[in-house]
């Protein structure tokens, strides 16, 4: 029977190993007991402890991370043995595309009108989700989850990404040309690329210059796509009007974050999609299934890419 190490950090493992446990077990695969790692053929990994060793997994086919992003694992996992990210259209897609359907219809809607509790008839009719062009940077797992919602709702969705996507509803745009048309045409823009030596600092001064004035951006993606210092330069500039960040380059956000305090901008505590430990196991288990019947492992990470 082939075995399953898990690989968790703080109290995880409580949370995790029951629902991978009978995962695997509807797969013919056993979870080791923890420290047991010899025999592992596939690690589980929920999070990357410190002083991480390989060694210890030498009959190691693959890891499989219980996150989507993974660049803070990449360098830990030798080259040869293969990495690959949570694919859990049940659990983290579900997750990421109700956040950004949330925060997308607050913007749209300009919900924030009315929470205040002065008497204020502010009789401004919201215009239909058609008549607004919302903008996903990243049509993956979740980009694409998203994008899909967001038209079915009926918004004017357009999205960009290094391949070219077919998704009902969703105009495919692809490179530095497709770039700068998907953020010059977006009231409404969510990044959800990951972050690589690529998209590091894609949200800079100039991009965020190409913005429509009163826009606003939506960041579920990596803290890292921002560059923060020129974000809050724009918002002062009205391009974009209002940010709405569940990610950051320091987390947690430092109390004395200028975000904290800015009136334009919304903070989500990294929040926007977690791991479901049930349907994170379903899905490890089934790609664990998948190698095993010789098929390719959903969500192998490319290192040359770097996701
Ligand atoms: P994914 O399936 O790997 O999708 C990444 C998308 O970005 C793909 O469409 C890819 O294009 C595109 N892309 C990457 N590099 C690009 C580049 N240089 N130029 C153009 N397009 C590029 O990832 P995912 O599962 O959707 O997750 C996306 C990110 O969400 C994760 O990496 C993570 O950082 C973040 N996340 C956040 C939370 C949260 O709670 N805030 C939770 C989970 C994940 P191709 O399709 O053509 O390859």
């Amino acid at each position: 029977m082939t075995a399953v190490a898990l690989v968790t950090t703080g109290n995880a493992r409580a949370r995790f190993a029951p629902p991978l446990a009978a995962a695997l077990e509807g797969i013919g695969a056993r979870l080791l007991p923890e420290g047991d790692d010899a025999a592992a053929e596939w690690v589980v990994m929920e999070d990357l402890p410190d002083g991480f060793d390989p060694a210890r997994y030498p009959r190691a086919r693959a890891v499989l991370a219980l996150w989507a992003g993974i660049e803070a694992m990449l360098p830990a996992i030798p080259p040869d043995l293969p990495l690959v990210r949570l694919i859990d259209p049940e659990g983290l897609s579900a997750g990421m595309t109700e956040w950004v359907l949330g925060h997308v219809l607050r913007h749209h809607l300009g919900l924030d009108r009315y929470l205040g509790a002065a008497p204020h008839w502010d009789r401004r009719v919201p215009p239909l989700a058609r008549e607004r062009r919302v903008g996903v940077l990243g049509l993956g797992a979740l980009g694409a989850a998203s994008a899909s919602a967001l038209a079915r709702v009926g918004f004017d969705v357009a999205g960009w990404s290094r391949s070219p996507k077919a998704i009902p509803g969703v105009a495919s745009r692809c490179g530095p040309d497709g770039l700068r048309a998907v953020i010059a045409r977006s009231g409404i823009l969510v990044l959800l690329v990951p972050h690589t030596p690529e998209t590091e600092g894609l949200m800079d001064a100039e991009r965020l210059g190409w913005m429509p004035e009163g826009a606003a951006l939506l960041n579920p993606g990596r803290g890292a796509l921002v560059d923060e210092a020129a974000l809050l330069a724009a918002l002062g500039a009205g391009r974009p009007a209002a940010a709405t960040l569940d990610t950051f380059r320091t987390e947690p956000l430092p109390p004395d974050h200028p975000f904290w305090s800015h009136p334009a901008v919304t903070i989500t505590p990294h929040v926007a999609s977690a791991t479901r430990p049930d349907s994170a196991a379903r899905a490890v288990a089934a790609n664990i299934a998948r190698a095993r019947r010789g098929a390719p492992m959903e969500g192998l990470v490319d290192r040359a890419r770097g996701y």
